[in-house]
């Protein structure tokens, strides 16, 4: 059972509710506003001046920590070594070597964080996740996804000898699905779509007791995310980029894109805020329609080859829409054509192999550009969520098919190898 004695965080001060704007001191862990319920989505308040004792430019320069853990002095945590833990984060980023001159930008930068230990940026959350659960006293967590989150969180807490529980919509794909058994998880397919499968989650971790790591309702998972965009500035010396598009379902990653820039912001360690560019597919997209008619979000059909994204009611609307308009940024949808397109190019040209909904944020910079959103003097951070090898189907269905050729040198001289 969890304790909840007040924790030895000095750098966190509070919440703020996203909705009433009530602020709670930091005497326990919250989930939600008391006041609110589901709602009311808490922000986590950090005391800057605690932080900047803590960690700086130089400080940086000096770590050689290699992962996420870099940076925990901006984490909602006690101070320990994550070393045990799985080396989450600092993943590349690449400059563009040909896609950006293709749409003639002035520089496009790739974030690979495909290339985590689960290969999604979702550990960054489920990192930050088990530390809490771990802190807290609990022996299990869980939560409901559509793929990424579940098989990130199974790993990372198998590395640390939490158990887990997870609920998936049964269209998860096989890759993702493998992953969370493999982990150990204890894994509830759900015969339904994923608005059913957050709702049998909730009432479940209610039940039993599991620490929750539902992303759209727990405020230290965007914290956990924001740790991309603290490298992305790291990596490029601390001047990002005008723009950094990202991938949009939940919202709690672009959420955390731009809490990460804000936090560097604050603490006076980047001059300006990237514009966040948030990516939906025309499948799935609440939160574009959201924008574009300047209404509520509406429940929307799950229609769209990224799972990931497909998110019809997302959990995170307040934050994942500030981002956007605190950022400057703007919001875009691309037609699922148009992301297995994105999927072959990045890989052709860049040697980046994303999941569908880890490249329809460069299928949206692409839109971005066409439509002149995105200028051409303008430099770009494209992230790539997630690595196309946790679903093989639709790789293939953009890759198209290998040449058959019997093993005889004058029938392969028949063959397209040569045309
Ligand atoms: C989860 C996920 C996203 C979107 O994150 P949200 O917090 O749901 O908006 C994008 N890409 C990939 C690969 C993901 O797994
Ligand atoms: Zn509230």
């Amino acid at each position: 059972m969890p304790k909840t004695t007040k924790s030895n965080i000095p750098h966190l001060l509070g919440y703020t509710c996203t909705i009433c704007h009530r602020h709670y001191p930091y005497e326990q862990e919250m989930l939600t506003c008391p006041d609110c319920g589901e709602t009311g989505i808490l922000d986590i308040d950090y005391d800057y001046d605690v932080i900047r004792k803590n960690i700086s430019r130089d400080s940086l320069k000096d770590d050689h920590d290699n992962s996420m853990w870099r940076y925990k002095a901006l984490m909602p945590l006690e101070d320990r070594d994550y070393g045990t833990f799985l080396r989450v984060g600092w993943t590349p980023l690449y400059r563009s070597l040909r896609l950006g001159d293709e749409l003639g930008l002035k520089m496009l930068y790739l974030k690979d964080d495909g290339l985590n230990p689960t290969a999604s940026l979702k550990d960054r959350a489920s990192g930050v996740a088990v530390a809490k659960a771990l802190e807290l006293g609990y022996d299990t967590i869980s939560c409901s996804s559509t793929g990424n989150a579940a098989s990130s969180c199974a790993g990372n807490a198998a590395r640390t000898g939490l158990k887990t529980v997870i609920f998936v919509p049964e269209r998860a794909p096989q890759g993702k699905l493998a992953q969370m058994l493999i982990f150990g998880a204890r894994v509830v397919s759900v015969i339904g779509d994923y608005r059913e499968t957050f709702n049998l989650s909730k009432e479940a971790i209610a039940k039993y007791g599991w620490y929750n790591r539902n992303a759209g309702i727990n405020p230290v998972m965007a914290e956990g995310k924001k740790t991309v965009s603290l490298e992305i500035a790291e990596q490029l010396d601390f001047k990002p980029t005008d723009w950094v598009a990202v991938s949009v379902g939940d919202g709690c990653t672009i959420a955390g894109v731009y809490l990460g820039f804000r936090d560097l912001y604050e603490l006076g360690m980047i001059d300006q805020i990237p514009k966040i560019l948030g990516v939906q597919s025309t499948g799935c997209s609440p939160f574009v329609d959201a924008a574009r008619d300047n209404a509520p979000l509406k429940p929307t059909p799950e229609n769209t080859i990224a799972d990931s994204i497909s998110v019809g009611v997302p959990r995170n609307p307040v934050k994942a829409l500030r981002a956007v308009s605190a950022s400057n940024g703007a919001w875009i949808a691309v037609s699922d054509e148009a992301i297995l397109d994105a999927m072959r190019e990045m890989g052709q040209k860049e040697g980046v192999f994303g999941e569908p909904a880890g490249v329809t944020s460069y299928a949206g910079v692409k839109q971005a550009v066409a439509d002149g959103i995105i200028k051409s003097n303008q430099t770009v951070t494209c992230i790539c969520s997630g690595s196309g090898l946790k679903d093989v189907v639709n790789a293939l269905k953009a890759a198209g098919s290998a040449i058959r050729c019997r093993p005889n040198l004058e029938e392969l001289e028949q063959t397209d190898l040569f045309r």
